[in-house]
């Protein structure tokens, strides 16, 4: 037990030196400046190309979006996330080592190339992804908190992480274990990190990309506004779950892309009901299962 408040206290106290020397000392493998710089890039290419002109430069929800962007990028992610995370870890291989069990699937995948580590790494986590995607719109309980993702009217870069805090606990609970199981543990590359966070921001922006023919492998605006859009298919529970990789959707049958659909309404049913603020939009969930 102590062992596991120490980990939770060194997570809590290193965050505020860790976070200091991330905004002070700017370099290539810093999170917060990338997120920054990209998030500026998406902004500009918005704000010089944008697919819907009319749509304000600061469109709404701007800044409630930008709020809920480092909310979940560090403080929640970084903060609360690491403690947990490490905790979870402990205890796996603490379970593990009682059953003298040690890595179950044994790919040993630290002898292979870089490479070939990222490859894998990024390929089965965004299929987990998709998969707990799919679930978070399947289950009325997991729905209550994926609606605050859904509640984005206007779509632009900082939509992407405008998402409850939960999403993060669920969608990482759900990849450890297989991650873990075939060697990986927690590392997160920060190559991939980067990169699907590029995607994603760029998924949510006013602007008007497919890739081409390589949109059968990434996901797009184009693509994912349908995921938004507030009217679905005939009993259908959504479309287009892909987060990084639009391929799963066009493997599995649930890709769905009607027309541009520029201007489609966004949302879901009975969202005038649904809270404004970033509290009231993060308490929602628990207070709704109250009643
Ligand atoms: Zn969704
Ligand atoms: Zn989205």
């Amino acid at each position: 037990m102590e062992k596991y408040i120490k980990i939770v206290q060194d997570a809590y106290f290193g965050y505020f030196d860790y976070l200091k020397n991330e905004i002070l000392y700017p370099s290539w493998t810093n999170y917060f400046w990338w997120l920054v710089g990209l998030s500026l890039a998406v902004w500009l290419l918005e704000i010089f190309f944008p697919w819907r002109e009319k749509q304000a430069i600061l469109r709404k929800d701007f800044w409630l979006d930008g709020f809920y962007m480092f909310f979940n990028f560090f403080l929640f992610s970084l903060v609360a996330y690491n403690a947990i995370s490490n905790i979870a870890v402990e205890a796996f291989n603490d379970l593990l080592g009682l059953f003298g069990l040690e890595n179950m699937v044994s790919l040993h995948v630290d002898t292979w190339p870089t490479w070939a580590q990222f490859l894998l790494l990024f390929v089965l986590a965004d299929f987990i992804q998709w998969n707990v995607h799919r679930a978070l719109h399947k289950y009325p309980a997991l729905w209550e908190f994926h609606k605050v993702h859904h509640s984005v009217e206007e779509m632009g870069f900082a939509a992407h992480l405008r998402f409850h805090w939960m999403e993060t606990i669920i969608y990482k609970t759900v990849q450890y274990i297989p991650l873990a199981m075939i060697g990986f543990g927690l590392i997160d590359f920060f190559i991939v990190h980067i990169f699907t966070t590029a995607i994603g921001h760029l998924n949510h922006a006013n602007l008007r990309i497919t890739y081409g023919p390589l949109k059968y492998i990434f996901n797009n605006p184009i693509m994912h506004i349908w995921h938004h859009a507030k009217k679905l298919p005939e009993g259908s529970k959504g479309v287009n779950y892909g987060l990084t990789l639009s391929i799963w959707d066009y493997l599995f049958g649930t890709a769905y892309i009607p027309n541009e659909g520029k201007n489609e309404p966004l949302g879901f049913d009975g969202m005038e009901d649904f809270p404004k603020t970033f509290w009231s939009q993060i308490s929602y969930p628990f207070i709704q299962k109250k009643k």
